[in-house]
């Protein structure tokens, strides 16, 4: 059922936030009926979100990963991947979601905009010299036993979690907007004015992140999944992912041991977890070592459980709670 009538939904939302604004005149009722321009399928939430507010009232606009989906781990329907061929556009990030992956290379050919190399991706070792390179300063055996916490990645050589870093993700903006001048010259003006539109948001809210963390007690980020490697690179926090990479993979009894005598030595207050992961493993961390269990949102999609409506909400609740957990002033 519901791809057709998620993405009315969608572009009612969008409609009337943009009329809100008071950006762009948008006839409601032409996207009540489906007419959009274009059709254009997104791999999942935060590159939906980008092309949604870049595309304006000129595309409708679909995601293969419906909220409350985990995005890593992906499965798509004969008919998901059928969806593809006939999108005018398809936007996804190569080597976040491997079934994606697979789609846009059997179905699409120069329709599809792979925006990993705009994210400017780093390479997972990369993170793990940035460990390293921490592990000087408290507990030598951290570099050791950081390696063995990496174990089980499924991504590949990749982080991919570049939204979480509004400047990478608003290098991202500025390739769908040029895709979609390229599709739909007509509307250029409108692409570009709405894409420096986002980009200015994303510039407020990296001036917040940039304040909000300037001044915390603590600058250890205790994880489940390590999602947040490029928003701790960028404000300059040392994450530690209780599973590594990948959400589904289970932590050893031993990689548990180890995580909680590191939150005892840094003085950590406060595990991060995750709205739609479980949380039994922040739990048991947080009972292990007497703190507590506050919610990061990596942001693979919004629910009702999501701390805001859109991906600038639910980045500064984000904000909120690393302010808490960290005690920034
Ligand atoms: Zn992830």
């Amino acid at each position: 059922m519901p791809r057709r009538s998620r993405a009315l939904v969608l572009a009612s939302t969008l409609a009337l936030g943009l009329s809100a604004c008071g950006s762009g005149s948008t006839d409601g009722g032409a996207d009540a009926e489906g007419s959009a321009d274009l059709q254009v399928v997104a791999s999942f939430y935060p590159v939906q979100y980008l092309v949604e507010r870049v595309a304006g009232e000129h595309a409708e606009v679909s995601s293969l990963t419906a909220p409350g989906v985990d995005p890593h781990s992906l499965e798509l329907s004969p008919r998901d991947v059928g969806s593809l061929g006939d999108a005018d556009l398809v936007v996804y990030s190569a080597g976040m979601q491997a079934a994606v992956d697979d789609a846009v290379e059997s179905q699409v050919d120069d329709t599809a905009l792979d925006v990993a190399p705009a994210a400017d991706l780093l390479s997972v070792s990369e993170t793990e010299e940035e460990h390293a390179g921490h592990s000087e300063e408290g507990d030598e055996d951290r570099e050791h036993e950081g390696d063995e916490g990496h174990e089980g990645h499924d991504h590949g050589s990749e982080d991919p979690h570049f939204w979480l870093d509004p400047e990478r993700y608003g290098h991202v903006v500025e390739a769908i907007a040029d895709r979609l001048v390229e599709v739909d010259p007509d509307h250029a003006a409108d692409y570009e004015a709405n894409a420096a539109s986002v980009v200015e948001d994303l510039d407020a809210l990296d001036a917040d992140f940039e304040q909000g963390l300037a001044d915390c007690t603590s600058r250890d980020l205790v994880t489940t999944h390590e999602a947040f490697g490029y928003l701790a690179e960028r404000y300059d926090l040392h994450q530690m992912g209780i599973t590594g990479i990948s959400p589904e993979a289970e932590p050893s009894a031993a990689r548990l041991a180890e995580i909680s005598s590191q939150v005892e030595e840094l003085g950590v207050t406060t595990i991060y977890a995750e709205p739609i992961l479980t949380n039994a493993i922040a739990r048991t961390v947080a009972q292990e070592t007497g703190t507590r269990v506050l919610t990061l949102d990596p942001l693979g999609g919004i629910t009702e459980e999501s701390a805001g409506e859109d991906y600038l909400e639910v980045m500064r609740a984000n904000l909120e709670a690393l302010s808490d957990g960290l005690g920034c002033s």
